[in-house]
């Protein structure tokens, strides 16, 4: 770390959904002050209860001492107030994935944020330097995208902007290492790396289904055992949620102007009818029973 660059020892989180419970997780975790924000107070809630289940199954698998675990909860504070992240070094919002609310969410903070501080994002698919425009901070605004769930999983993504500056991008790709994680950077471009690599396989998958080629288990199996991937393309688009990858495709399919990257129709359709995956027990498999089953 260069002298320029901003030592990080409180976080503020915004959004406390399955993405922002996991961040403040592995922040408290790493021994820094979080402080959660969300605007329902439930939430906040059910996030601090999901927190502490997580860190207990991590105590008895022997992978967190219990002091550990009780000290990381007690550096969590959690309120409703923007105001309540005036001393954080940075805030990353993982709010609902819409524009306007980001947006909206921001106009509100930065007035209360220390002229220091770095705002990141953990947005999917919204161009990092349009949302970062929309701050009194582009230089100091920058991407942070986390994989689900974060404790798990080992990637952060970051996506530098166009006016994003050095001392911003060091002092994330420092956080980032020291929440445990391993980082690959990305140029601000439609879905990043990752999500620009895996929606058009996942919709690939889903367009086999659709003209035939083969169904829900044989397409599975096929990719899982054919390509050593530890879930199928249509197992994992249940546990994205398929509104969520219908969602990236639309942003891919705008933003490159390419047909290659169209939704599969079959996808819209499931969408449609609400099959969104395992959050509403049914997707490309039907989650009502022990085990899941194919639907086609
Ligand atoms: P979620 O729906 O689980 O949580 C969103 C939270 O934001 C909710 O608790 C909601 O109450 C809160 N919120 C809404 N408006 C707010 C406001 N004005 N101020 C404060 N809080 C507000 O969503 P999620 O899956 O955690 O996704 C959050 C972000 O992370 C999105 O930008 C999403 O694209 C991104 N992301 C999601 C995943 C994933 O797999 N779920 C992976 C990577 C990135």
């Amino acid at each position: 770390m260069s002298d320029a660059t901003p030592s990080i020892e409180s976080v503020g989180v915004i959004g406390a959904g399955q993405m922002g419970n996991g961040i403040a997780h592995v922040a408290a975790q790493s021994g820094l002050a979080v402080t959660m924000i969300d605007v329902k107070a439930e939430a906040l809630e059910k996030a601090l209860s999901t927190i502490r289940r997580n860190m207990d199954r991590q105590v008895s698998k022997g992978t967190l001492q219990a002091g550990d675990r009780d000290a990381a909860l007690a550096r969590i504070t959690t309120g409703t107030d923007m105001a309540m992240l005036s001393e954080a070094d940075i805030v990353i919002e993982a709010a609902t994935e819409r524009e306007d609310l980001k947006k909206s969410i921001f106009k509100s903070l930065c007035p209360h944020l220390k002229p220091s501080a770095i705002l990141a994002t953990n947005t999917s698919s919204i161009p990092i330097t349009r949302l970062g425009a929309a701050t009194d901070r582009a230089p100091r605004f920058i991407g942070m995208h986390f994989m689900n769930p974060v404790p798990v999983m080992k990637l952060v993504e970051i996506i530098r902007g166009i006016a994003t500056d050095d001392a911003t991008y060091q002092a994330t790709e420092a956080l980032a290492r020291r929440l445990g994680k391993t980082t690959a950077t990305s140029e601000d471009f439609p879905g990043f790396i990752v999500n620009r690599i895996l929606l058009p396989m996942i919709n690939e998958a889903v367009y086999a289904l659709h003209e035939g080629v083969g169904d829900v288990a044989s397409i599975d199996t096929g990719m899982k055992l054919g390509t050593n991937q530890p879930m199928g393309p249509l197992e994992l688009a249940d546990f994205i949620g398929l509104d969520t990858c219908l969602s990236i495709m639309q942003v891919l399919h705008e933003g490159m102007g390419d047909s290659k990257y169209r939704p599969c129709p079959l996808l819209v359709k499931h969408v449609e009818a609400g099959w969104l995956g395992r959050k509403t027990g049914r997707g490309f498999y039907d989650y009502s029973g022990e085990t899941p089953r194919p639907t086609r």
